[in-house]
């Protein structure tokens, strides 16, 4: 009997990989430690695909003549370190969907934070300006799902045809030849280091790893301020390839966008608000120019987009008070930027699991701009110790209904409430889209 390939986790990814596999011909079998979500086991089953949930068989894995493998398997499970000491050569989907997708044009875009807004942006402006182009990766749908769909439509290898990827730090680990001809990093701040053995510099080569193989002809383009980027850069010339592209903060003022001594755009009246997303806007206005799209269309694109939920997200104004939803800033750099971007006295709803953060790069701006702080967690001990000498007032609370309540009570006509909380959601929550629909919920029922 043929080996078959073997895919690790039977998620988005792992059932996209599958369905390719399948379609190239390939004997497969999946693999779950966990239980297999109803979806994607009926997704598996409707292929024919075989599959085991909440068990590893080492025997069946072993028999490998390739692992296809989840983003979220760390290689220190007991799996992968018997995959290893077999020597069986271990991929991801992205790079299993790339190896099929021939010629067509490859867009990836991975950062610490603003992967999802900037790769939904890029793929709105391209769309806009009237490419042919899909999105997905560690959005939306895996990359091989789609490139399945394409080779039953007949559409691959075509560089007409363009694939903008959002790629995390796990996936990028993964790659062996997967070469964007546009890559974007966005921004470097540290964040699933307990991945990286607590190393930052773990962490920058991984995100790095999105030009490994760029060459000639293809683009990075990157933050000219971000100082893990630039210390990377500085301490490894050789690590890029391709031309290079570096934003400039200088080049973000005022609501503009500048490109070049000639071209700029305004961003003033779009819903892209802040200076963080005015540098996503960047990345991906020169994305659409290097596609061709022209000014006008750009701009126009920019004005209908609208940004994901759950980031910044405008969700009522009641009492003349504005409630912002920023459910999806779980790290204390998405904070940092939320909070600058106030332009009203803002009353912050802040807490869940803390990753290890450290809160001093916030305190000049909550100083600043944050009259009174609610914390909404299981645990607020350290949230308290951070802030308190600032002497705002702070209330605890364990729900979204209970701190959007609290917050009303501090805010009055003029303010914004703030959810931006800093944290992973699940202590008192199931992820961080159930966090902020509840938030939405308490206010729209205000
Ligand atoms: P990701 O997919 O990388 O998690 P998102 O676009 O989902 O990024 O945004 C996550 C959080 O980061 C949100 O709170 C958002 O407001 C904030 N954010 C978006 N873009 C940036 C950026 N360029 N720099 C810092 N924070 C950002």
């Amino acid at each position: 009997m043929k080996k078959p390939i073997v895919i690790l986790g039977a998620g988005e990814s792992g059932t996209g990989a599958a369905i390719l596999a399948k379609q190239l011909g390939y004997a497969v079998f999946v693999s779950d430690k966990s239980p297999i979500l109803p979806a994607f086991k009926a997704t598996l089953e409707a292929h024919g695909i075989p599959y085991e949930a909440g068990t590893h068989t080492l025997k069946t894995i072993l028999n490998a003549r390739e692992v296809i493998k989840s983003p979220g398997i760390p290689e220190t499970t007991e799996v992968m370190r018997a995959i290893r000491a077999k020597g069986i050569n271990v991929i991801g989907e992205i790079e299993f969907g790339a190896r099929h997708a021939g010629k067509c044009t490859l867009i990836a875009i991975t950062g610490s934070n603003g992967k999802t807004t900037t790769t939904r942006l890029v793929h709105h402006l391209l769309q806009h300006g009237g490419l042919d182009v899909q999105m997905g990766g560690n959005v939306g749908k895996s990359f091989a799902e789609l490139v399945a769909n394409d080779i039953t439509n007949g559409r691959t290898n075509n560089p007409e045809r363009i694939f903008v990827l959002e790629m995390s730090s796990f996936q990028l680990d993964d790659i062996q030849k997967f070469r964007p001809k546009i890559a974007v990093l966005l921004n470097i701040t540290p964040d699933h280091l307990d991945r990286y053995d607590y190393q930052m510099a773990n962490y920058v080569r991984s995100k790095f790893r999105i030009t490994l193989n760029q060459k000639r002809g293809d683009w990075l383009i990157t933050n000219a301020d971000d100082p893990e980027i630039q210390q990377f850069l500085a301490a490894n010339p050789e690590a890029v390839h391709c031309k290079m592209e570096q934003i400039k903060k200088n080049d973000l003022k005022n609501g503009y966008v500048r490109v070049g001594q000639k071209m700029c755009f305004d961003v003033s009246s779009t819903s892209l608000q802040g200076p963080h997303n005015r540098f996503n806007a960047a990345c991906a206005i020169r994305i659409a120019l290097r596609l061709g799209i022209d000014q006008m269309t750009i701009e126009e694109g920019l004005y209908h987009f609208t940004p994901p939920p759950h980031r910044m997200e405008k969700v009522a104004e009641r009492n003349g008070i504005v409630y912002i939803n920023d459910s999806k800033a779980t790290n204390v750099d998405s904070v940092f930027y939320a909070i600058q971007s106030m332009d009203r006295p803002t009353v912050w709803i802040v807490g869940g699991t803390d990753k290890g953060n450290d809160y001093s790069v916030l305190m000049p701006h909550v100083d600043k701009r944050v009259k009174a702080i609610v914390c909404m967690g299981l645990d607020n001990s350290k949230i308290l110790a951070a802030f308190q000498h600032l002497n705002k007032p702070m209330v605890e609370t364990q729900s979204a209904k209970a701190a959007v309540k609290a917050a009303t009570e501090l805010a009055v006509p003029g303010d914004a409430v703030l959810l931006s909380p800093a944290c992973a959601s699940f202590d008192l929550f199931k992820n961080y889209e159930q966090r902020g629909d509840l938030f939405r919920e308490a206010v729209l029922n205000l």
